[in-house]
């Protein structure tokens, strides 16, 4: 281990105290895989150093990386379990793949920029992330030949939930997702049981926007 990546395990460390703990998130699995999932090598070099402050940051192409407590937050919501399948859609830097990787048996994640799309697939390899399967293509449509899913998570924020992701999520699994408006949504728990479809509000925060047929139009 040479001598960054020490400092980045110290500062790992503080993240999840002050920033994820501290705030109420406690499933041992979620907090399990924030420290040990390299954040900085999810940014570019220039931003490494930020990498693990309570915020989010850019990622080229107009598009950014969530604030890690967003991350950990949204994880816990899905409750995953080590045998999952789980869908995401807006793979971006990768990060939120990566955590939930860690945690479940395997995760399928759509991204729809193709630069961002072959970036972070090399980025998985190179990382041994062999049980996250990358895809591009508009994600609002989901991933039919895949499903149904135990848990989707929409990490761009939607005007609506996509209704074919709803078909895809298996009964008794969990759908993360941000919708509202351009400017800021309500983070949406949607759970699937045999009585039907229940919808939780979990609170305010802000994405970019989902576009696809599903989503945005533009
Ligand atoms: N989960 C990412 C967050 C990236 S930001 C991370 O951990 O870094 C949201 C991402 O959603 C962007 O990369 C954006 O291009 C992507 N996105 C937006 N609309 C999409 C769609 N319809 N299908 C797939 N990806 C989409």
């Amino acid at each position: 281990m040479d001598e960054n990546s020490l400092k980045y395990e110290r500062q790992r460390e503080e993240m999840v105290r002050k920033q994820i703990e501290a705030r109420g998130v406690t499933d041992p699995n979620v907090l399990a895989a924030m420290r040990k999932v390299p954040r900085h090598l999810f940014v570019s070099e220039a931003l490494r150093d930020q990498a693990y402050g309570d915020f989010p940051l850019p990622i080229g192409e107009q598009q950014t990386i969530s604030q890690p407590y967003i991350v950990a937050e949204m994880t816990q919501a899905l409750q995953p379990g080590k045998d999952d399948r789980i869908l995401e859609i807006g793979t971006g830097s990768g990060y939120q793949a990566a955590v939930l990787a860690e945690i479940v048996f395997r995760v399928y994640t759509i991204e729809k920029i193709h630069a961002l799309h072959i970036k972070t697939r090399k980025l998985f390899d190179a990382l041994h992330y062999h049980n996250i399967v990358t895809k591009y293509s508009d994600g609002t449509a989901g991933w039919a030949d895949e499903g149904p899913f135990d848990g989707i998570i929409v990490t761009a924020g939607s005007p609506s939930i996509p209704t074919p992701l709803v078909s895809q999520l298996a009964v008794g699994g969990c759908m993360v997702i941000p919708v509202g408006d351009q400017y800021s949504q309500e983070l949406i728990k949607l759970y699937k049981d045999e009585t039907g479809i229940h919808k939780i509000n979990l609170g305010g925060c802000r994405f970019v926007k989902l576009v696809g047929e599903y989503g945005w139009r533009s």
